[in-house]
């Protein structure tokens, strides 16, 4: 009674096939990465939907971005056809919003609730920080947001927050301060976006009648990337799964990179008793990688302790090593890769096959300004994004304020944007009544305007606004919405603005303007875009054109590219400096297995770079390369040293890990201060950089000359980080200094003083 194996299931090793026909009761597959987990969780709901155990709406699928639920529908539909669009597949975020807008009420909100940004919820909070009588100079509404995030990603609510937690900040006013929070996004009819999380298990607490439709409706459940869940999102999936226990989870604890956001690893670690019974699968065939990436990475990981351990093996052919290469600077390091983008652009490699992946945001600048000049088209994946834009956020505040009127933040950001003599005083005498009769500031206006409050002028401009908005409400009833966003522009006198501004930018303000009408066209209604809006948080994507990607490790996870690039590895900025103050030995780890989900994304090579000197908020600094780059297993790694340093470029496989890994082996390089000491071409480099600015720094600047004046043979000097030390030779700017304490070094005079 064999039936032949239908071609979907062929393509699956038998780890794999377990994994997707174990459909009764809890399953975690644990397996690291390019193992092919992604693929089992799609092959699995389409195999739920072909042998008919589930309808299309009895299967929720959970992804960590909106590409991924994008890329997960498109293969199932492929499939199985159209039904792929019924099956709830998302974000956590994305399932939350389409839940709690069908039971708004029952969480206090109106199922037209927005979703605030960033931005508003910090803009919100500084007002009670201010109202509430805080310095909000020693406690910045930033940082006290994200001590609030972190307690939303925990679940903890105002009642809830652990009074050792809460006591020394803000004055011991943390918890009352977030308690006014909440009640005031309630007011303001919105929701930020631990809330969506938050109130959805609420929700599902308190009614249990809601939950039990869930649990009708969700027969099986299926999440990837498990080990970056928070508490809220576990708690969640754990009410969900509760009746039908058939929940399905992949992940891989070495790639949990969320810690920071509130992840907790430990999801993974006691899934088996969360829900027990759980079959437990591994996978150890590795699809993606060539032998030698995947040593690189197995070899890097291994230094991290308290994870579980995995066998990764592939029998593709071993591939290239994985190469690291040391430059002078960052300017070099972008133009390296430039030149080996176009090289592989000659031998026909597709763009789309490209990726170079970055510690920090702040770090895309200059490949995106050398992808520029060389013509090669690129996007910045999750990236400064359109809608982030200032003018496109202020178009967004009129759209929202009509479809909202309640939405005080978008009111107080368009009120007197443009200029309609409509200040402080106007917004102050508005606060007032609001909060004196509990309204919303545009109802509070209205009042205002009936009143003598107001001087004649505001009182006639604050009227006219508001009998706008009643006009555009009325008109969204008869006319398409991006066509009322073009009127309301033109009416309000927004377009005009920018037209009457001469700035550079105006021009491009303008474009953007435009753009952003004609993507609304896209949608059905001015809601359906601006729920687009909030949760859409990346960039469009322009199929039609080979580009190559630029993003964060962070965004890469679960990305798979031929060749990808890893610049600036190099200590202080990976590991990044601010994960290792604030979270010590963890943050290291965290840090490492961002270098592990970095290099597991290459197919074919990776190509991991260093420069020895940075330009930091203007001053230029010599670096060491990251620790990261001694802890690779040397047999699977190609050193190479670039151009100009040595009059040609060398390709070697012996010194640079003899001379790193020796050293650090033995010495942490924080301490040792094992300076990069490959560049002798340093003058000529030097005169085509701008002048270094040290303006307001304690040590002495030289000059932008290729030239360290006044230093001699002997001279006595100060270097801020190796100590004091006699100069032993000058080489143009750079300077040989036998140090007291840290031994001979190579530096630039401009860090260094004379004594
Ligand atoms: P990550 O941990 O990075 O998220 P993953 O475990 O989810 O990785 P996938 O992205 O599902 O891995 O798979 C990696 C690559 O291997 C994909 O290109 C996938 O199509 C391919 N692959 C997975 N399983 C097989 C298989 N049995 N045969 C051939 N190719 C496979
Ligand atoms: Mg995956």
């Amino acid at each position: 009674t064999s039936t032949p194996t239908p071609p979907y299931l062929q393509n699956l090793n038998a780890a794999q096939r377990q994994a997707v026909e174990t459909l009764d009761g809890p399953v975690l597959v644990l397996a690291g990465a390019g193992t092919g987990k992604t693929r089992v969780l799609t092959t699995r709901l389409a195999h739920l939907l072909i042998t008919g155990r589930a309808r299309p709406w009895n299967i929720l699928a959970v992804t960590f971005t909106n590409k991924a639920s994008r890329e997960m529908r498109e293969r199932v539909a492929a499939i199985i056809g159209p039904a792929a669009e019924q099956v709830w597949l998302g974000t956590f975020h994305a399932i939350c919003v389409r839940i709690l807008r069908r039971h708004a009420e029952l969480v206090g909100l109106k199922s037209n609730f927005t979703i605030l940004d960033a931005d508003d919820q910090v803009r919100l909070l500084k007002q009670l920080i201010q109202a509430e009588g805080i310095d909000d100079k020693r406690w910045p509404a930033r940082v006290l947001m994200g001590v609030i995030q972190r307690w939303k990603d925990r679940a903890l609510t105002p009642d809830r927050v652990p009074a050792e937690d809460a006591m020394d900040l803000a004055g011991g006013k943390i918890a009352q301060l977030y308690r006014q929070y909440q009640e005031r996004l309630l007011t303001l009819n919105a929701a930020d976006f631990g809330d969506l999380m938050l109130h959805c298990v609420d929700l599902f607490q308190k009614h249990p009648e809601v939950l039990a439709e869930y649990h009708d409706r969700f027969r099986y459940m299926l999440v990837d990337e498990y080990q970056d869940t928070n508490v809220a999102q576990y708690l969640w999936l754990r009410l969900l799964a509760q009746k039908s226990k058939n929940i399905c989870c992949v992940g891989d604890d070495d790639q949990s990179i969320y810690g920071w956001r509130g992840a907790e690893v430990g999801n993974i670690l006691k899934f088996e008793k969360d829900f027990p019974g759980a079959a437990v699968i591994r996978l150890e065939q590795n699809y993606r990688s060539t032998p030698h990436i995947l040593a690189a990475a197995s070899g890097l990981i291994a230094r991290n302790e308290g994870r579980l351990g995995k066998t990764l093996w592939t029998d593709v052919d071993a591939g290239e090593k994985v190469t690291v290469r040391g430059v002078w600077d960052g300017e070099e390091e972008a133009r390296v890769v430039g030149e080996e983008v176009e090289a592989l652009q000659r031998k026909d490699h597709l763009l789309a096959q490209i990726a170079v992946l970055v510690r920090a945001g702040f770090q895309t600048r200059e490949f995106e300004e050398r992808f520029i000049t060389l013509g090669v088209p690129y996007r910045v994946v999750g990236g400064p994004r359109f809608y982030e834009r200032l003018e496109i956020r202020d178009a967004i505040a009129y759209l929202r304020l009509i479809a909202q009127p309640d939405d005080d933040l978008a009111f107080e950001r368009i009120v007197n944007t443009p200029r309609r003599g409509l200040g402080d005083a106007t917004l102050q005498a508005a606060h007032q009544v609001a909060r004196s009769q509990g309204t919303s500031l545009m109802v509070a206006c209205r009042y205002l305007v009936e009143t003598d409050e107001l001087k004649p002028k505001p009182r006639k401009a604050l009227g006219d606004l508001i009998r706008d908005f009643d006009r555009w409400r009325a008109e969204l009833e008869h006319m398409p919405h991006a066509e009322l966003a073009q009127l309301v522009l033109d009416e309000s006198g927004y377009t005009a603005m920018w037209q009457a501004d001469k700035s550079v930018e105006a021009p491009g303000r303008l474009e953007n303007l435009k753009e952003l009408v004609n993507a609304m066209q896209e949608f059905e209604s001015l809601a359906g875009f601006l729920e687009h809006i909030s949760l859409v948080m990346e960039n469009a994507e322009d199929a039609s054109i080979d580009q190559l990607s630029i993003m964060t490790l962070h965004s890469a996870k679960g990305l798979e590219f031929d060749t990808v690039f890893l610049p600036g590895w190099e200590e202080g900025v990976f590991p990044n400096q601010r994960a290792l103050d604030e979270s010590g030995a963890s943050g290291l780890e965290e840090e490492r297995r961002l270098a592990y989900v970095g290099i597991t994304r290459a197919r074919k090579k990776a190509n991991i770079s260093f420069a020895a000197n940075r330009r930091v908020h203007g001053l230029w600094q010599s670096a060491l390369p990251s620790r990261f780059i001694s802890e690779l297993p040397t047999e699977h790694v190609e050193q190479v040293t670039e151009g100009g340093l040595f009059g040609g470029a060398q390709r070697q496989t012996d010194w640079g890990a003899a001379t790193w890994s020796g050293r650090y082996a033995s010495n942490p390089p924080r301490e040792s201060g094992g300076y990069f000491e490959a560049n002798t071409a340093q003058g000529r480099r030097f005169a085509r950089r701008e002048a270094p600015t040290l303006e307001g720094v304690p040590y002495s600047v030289a000059t932008n000359k290729p030239n360290a004046a006044g230093f001699q043979r002997g001279s006595r000097v100060f270097h801020q980080k190796f100590g004091m030390g006699t100069v032993r030779l000058v080489d143009a700017d750079k300077l040989e200094i036998d140090f007291d304490k840290a031994g001979t070094k190579k530096v630039l005079a401009t860090f260094v003083e004379k004594k």
